[in-house]
């Protein structure tokens, strides 16, 4: 049984990418027959609140969009579930995978790394030759590290069930990536792939802005013994200049839209995008079950341009 799910970080109303891959993440699985989960993703409690939640809720029921398991319950936030990510972590620290970074964000940024293609900067593994006493000292000082896990120096490759293999070579690539912050916050990385282990998720449905992080998550996934779900990117949204869409354009969150358009006018034009009409209709996302597959979704990016 496929189990997929949605997993919005409530910092914000839902915006117009947000909802693309919302749609196909909701086709994926129902048109298996499996079981939607909603996870609310609030690691980060300074920018996350309970009222975002709320609406992005609302704003999925408003699109048609429904879920099985999962919402406001605290088994299902993630900032509730500090004591799964703090069992894994110590597992991972138990064999020596993980070790605490002292540089501050000017020492990250000149450490001389590859720059990757979205223009992060690849960390150079400064603080993973400090000895115990140097950590002792820094830990003394009075400095609070992040923690980070060593990568291997290997290409890991994703089957993509939307875009193919992708392949990253993980320490060069990737580099060791942060697991805790240093406010003691588990990270992205190691709560999406606690949470999707489990919570039993085995289809990762999303935008492609989250595809490097793919091979990282898979890896993870096997270091704690869990099986690495299958993932399926989907395009970016694209405006007309060819430049992703903002996140912070007003005009294109769920405020705007609702007050433009119906839910099933607005469904109709994401289902256009998608490859699943060929002519911009009005539909409801029930209607789209049934011709659903993933050979009809594009892999390249795509101009969307709303119409008036
Ligand atoms: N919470 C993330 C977001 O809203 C999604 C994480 C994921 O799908 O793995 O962008």
């Amino acid at each position: 049984m496929v189990r997929g799910r949605f997993a919005p970080s409530p910092s914000g109303r839902m915006h117009l990418g947000n909802i693309f891959a919302a749609l196909l993440a909701w086709l994926d699985v129902r048109s298996a027959g499996g079981v939607m989960v909603l996870r609310i993703e609030d690691l980060d409690v300074d920018r996350c609140t309970r009222d975002y939640a709320e609406q992005i809720i609302d704003d999925l029921h408003w699109l048609g969009l429904d879920w099985d398991e999962g919402g406001l319950q605290d088994e299902y936030c993630q900032s509730r579930r500090t004591a799964h990510y703090a069992a894994a972590f110590d597992t991972l620290a138990g064999r020596g995978m993980v070790y605490p970074c002292f540089c501050t964000r000017a020492e990250r940024l000149a450490a001389s790394a590859p720059h990757r293609e979205d223009g992060s900067v690849v960390y150079g593994g400064r603080c993973r030759g400090l000895d115990e006493q140097q950590q002792q000292q820094l830990l003394a000082s009075g400095r609070r590290p992040a923690w980070r896990v060593i990568t291997p120096d290997e290409e890991w490759t994703v089957q993509d069930g939307n875009l193919g293999a992708y392949t990253l070579n993980l320490a060069q690539e990737q580099g060791d990536y942060i697991l805790r912050r240093s406010d003691g916050v588990y990270a992205y990385q190691l709560a999406v792939v606690v949470d999707d282990a489990l919570m039993g998720v085995d289809h990762v449905v999303r935008g492609r802005d989250l595809l490097s992080s793919a091979p990282c998550q898979a890896w993870l996934h096997r270091e704690l013994g869990y099986r690495p779900p299958q993932f399926f990117h989907v395009p970016l949204l694209l405006a007309g200049d060819g430049k992703r869409l903002s996140k912070r354009e007003r005009a294109l969150d769920m405020a705007a839209l609702r007050e433009r358009y119906t839910p099933e006018e607005l469904v109709g034009i994401l289902a256009g995008w998608a490859g699943l009409l060929p002519e911009p209709q009005t539909v409801r996302p029930a209607d789209l079950i049934a011709g659903f597959g993933w050979d009809r979704v594009p892999g390249e990016d795509i101009v969307a341009v709303l119409p008036e």
